[in-house]
């Protein structure tokens, strides 16, 4: 009896069948993806699919950008789970665990910042983020792997780190790398700020005094400091 049901569920059934030679029903109707580019993996072509597993895993052969080939699944690749080959993997994984392992660097403080601001209630942020229930996704909660999507995903030291749905937490689906002020501009409005007989908006002021925009919002408009303290106060590590 339970057979029948799990067999049902499985197979379309002769309904099913008939409709997919219509091309009408077609659960595991595929994409050409011969050419397209993926991170640093171009697809060259559709290797074999795996039947063995509930409607069938399509694998194609890929050229990494250090010229191996591979075979990969291909929705491991289309949704960013595979970027590159396991020898450039391996490379980079080994770039990041060497002496400095990326710590120190622009995007390590990114990094930490996120990580404070979602998981430690002291944080100056956290009203705004963890509290709010904007957390890290499992992955990114390792230096390692965040660096490795940063990495991959355009990063660079003039950039920041923006969602694409606020009321959502940091995940590889729910952000990408953007200018600060092209986010202070998207996001908050622009907030004007006089200081020193100079009057310019925050995010500009955030790029001349080297501080991150969202500490000196926070300062100004949480906090309600004087613009002189808020830009002027050094920045609190809490690591
Ligand atoms: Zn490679």
């Amino acid at each position: 009896m339970g057979t029948c049901a799990s067999r049902s569920h499985r197979h379309p059934g002769k309904r099913g069948w008939r409709a997919m030679r219509r091309g009408v029903f077609q659960p595991n109707k595929t994409r050409d993806i011969t050419g397209l580019r993926f991170n640093n993996l171009t697809a060259v072509r559709f290797d074999h699919r795996d039947e063995r597993v509930k409607g069938g895993q399509h694998y194609w052969l890929f050229r990494c950008d250090c010229g191996n080939e591979v075979v990969l699944r291909k929705n491991s690749v289309t949704s960013n789970n595979t970027t590159c080959c396991a020898d450039c993997s391996r490379k980079r994984k080994a770039l990041v665990n060497t002496k400095h392992g990326g710590i120190g660097t622009r995007l390590y403080k990114e990094w930490a910042g996120i990580i404070q601001r979602c998981t430690n209630p002291n944080d100056t942020s956290w009203e705004r983020y963890g509290a709010k229930g904007i957390a890290v996704c499992e992955d990114w909660k390792h230096f390692e792997s965040f660096k490795e999507w940063a990495l991959s995903h355009g990063y660079a030291d003039d950039l920041t780190i923006d969602r694409i749905d606020v009321s959502k937490g940091y995940s590889p689906d729910n952000c990408r790398w953007v200018s600060v002020r092209e986010q202070a501009n998207n996001k908050k409005g622009t907030l004007w700020i006089e200081y020193g007989g100079e009057r310019m908006q925050l995010s500009y002021w955030a790029d001349r005094l080297g501080l991150p925009y969202h500490t000196l919002y926070d300062r100004l408009r949480r906090y309600g400091w004087s613009v002189e303290r808020a830009f002027t106060e050094p920045v609190r590590r809490v690591l």
